[in-house]
């Protein structure tokens, strides 16, 4: 292995979007350790954008990530990135404040929102149960996306740009040997002057590799399943419901439909695997907001979300190991801000300064800084 500019650690989402941007300002390598690119958490989400969805950084990051998707680069994908998903937030009468404090926040930092009454909210998806929601807020610009197709296109418009990706590469050692980090991996050596750690739930066990103190990074396990629709229903228009303290959400998935009980169990990183309860959960909390019938379920499984406390992602440089590059804590918001936050982590790493249009929308980088905002 040779000397480049910059070391992507992680082949998720947030790597192959980092290492793209990055490739375009110097030689880039990517080491991800599994076979494949985008096993773990990348390859588990529920693919949707939401513009009102995590807290103002997250929020303005997805904004910035959304018209890239939507009018991605010649070449990067053979088909749509995003599809039309209006998203249906929806309360009971205990948490109308709550939708409300959620809304006034989204369309402070610029989203489309309007309220809807039950009747409108069935309207949309008619298995709302009668004496369950009372009003609801709809984003009708929200979307669905191509995680596979967007992460494919990401590493493929690195290779064209002379990126190098690296697979069955597990990061074991990182020594800071004057201006450049040496990359212990596959028994061999590399060197780069800069280290992106985009580890997704093991970004804390790659920091201790580096020295660098935790960030206060956890991995919160969430169960997905996915079920037959009702004979006979349409659903192919049906928006993605979401209850109004994230206590639930269902969409279609092609022909099935998708729902999560929204469950967060502390885990250590690790490959994880749904249990009975996160199952049961799902379905218990579908059927009481919904007259849908969960039987037989046809697919589960379960991914890592991993935040830091306040829930914003970690975009910055180490303040006291020189050339170490965070790109963590994305939670459950990676996808979606992708594009947005790969340009903010390249632009920091090269310029130190945030792209113009992140600074237009009131984006700062200690907004985004390691260990800046606990
Ligand atoms: C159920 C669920 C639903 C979600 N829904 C959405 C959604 O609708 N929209 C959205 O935007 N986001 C969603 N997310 C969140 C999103 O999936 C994540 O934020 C995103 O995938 C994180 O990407 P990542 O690249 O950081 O992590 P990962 O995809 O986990 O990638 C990290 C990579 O680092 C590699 N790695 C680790 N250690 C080493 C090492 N030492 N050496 C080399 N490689 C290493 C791993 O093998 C892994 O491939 C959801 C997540 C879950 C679990």
């Amino acid at each position: 292995m040779r000397t480049h500019d910059f070391a992507v650690i992680g082949g998720g989402i947030a790597g192959a979007s980092v290492a793209y941007e990055l490739q375009a300002r110097g030689s880039t390598i990517l080491l991800e350790r599994e076979r494949l690119p985008g096993q773990h958490t990348t390859g588990r989400s529920a693919a949707f954008l939401v513009e009102s969805y995590g807290n103002r950084t997250v929020q303005r990051l997805t904004r910035a990530s959304r018209l890239f998707f939507e009018e991605p680069p010649p070449g990067f994908a053979s088909r749509p990135i995003v599809e039309p998903r209006p998203m249906l937030w929806i309360a009971r009468s205990d948490q109308r404040q709550r939708l409300a404090e959620k809304t006034k926040l989204a369309v402070e930092t610029g989203a489309e929102l309007h309220e809807v009454d039950a009747d409108e909210a069935r309207a949309m998806c008619p298995v709302v149960r009668e004496d369950y929601a009372v009003s609801g807020v709809v984003e009708p610009n929200a979307r669905s996306i191509d995680v596979a197709g967007l992460l494919d296109g990401f590493l493929r418009g690195f290779r064209a740009r002379g990126g190098e990706i690296v697979t069955r590469a597990e990061v074991t050692g990182l020594e800071r040997i004057g201006e450049a980090w040496e990359i212990a991996c596959r028994g061999d050596r590399t060197h780069a002057g800069v280290v992106v750690n985009a580890a997704g739930a093991w970004a804390e066990v790659v920091g201790g590799l580096a020295g660098a103190r935790p960030i206060g990074l956890q991995p919160l396990r969430r169960t997905v399943i996915t079920f037959d629709p009702p004979p006979d229903c349409d659903i192919r228009r049906w928006p993605c419901l979401i209850d109004a303290d994230e206590d639930f959400y269902l969409k279609p998935e092609g022909v099935q439909l998708l729902a999560s009980p929204c469950d967060e169990i502390p885990s250590p990183p690790c490959d994880p695997t749904p249990d009975d309860l996160g199952v049961a959960l799902a379905a218990q909390r579908i059927q009481r907001a919904t007259t849908l019938e969960i039987r037989p379920i046809r697919r589960h499984w379960a991914g890592l979300r991993s935040f830091v406390p306040d829930r914003g992602p970690v975009i910055g440089m180490d303040p006291e190991r020189a050339g170490f590059f965070w790109l963590a804590g994305q939670g459950g918001f990676g996808i979606m801000t992708s594009s947005g936050a790969a340009r903010a982590a390249a632009s920091l790493i090269v310029d130190a300064v945030l792209p113009s249009d992140l600074e237009a929308s009131g984006l700062r980088p200690e907004h985004l800084a390691p260990r800046a905002r606990s």
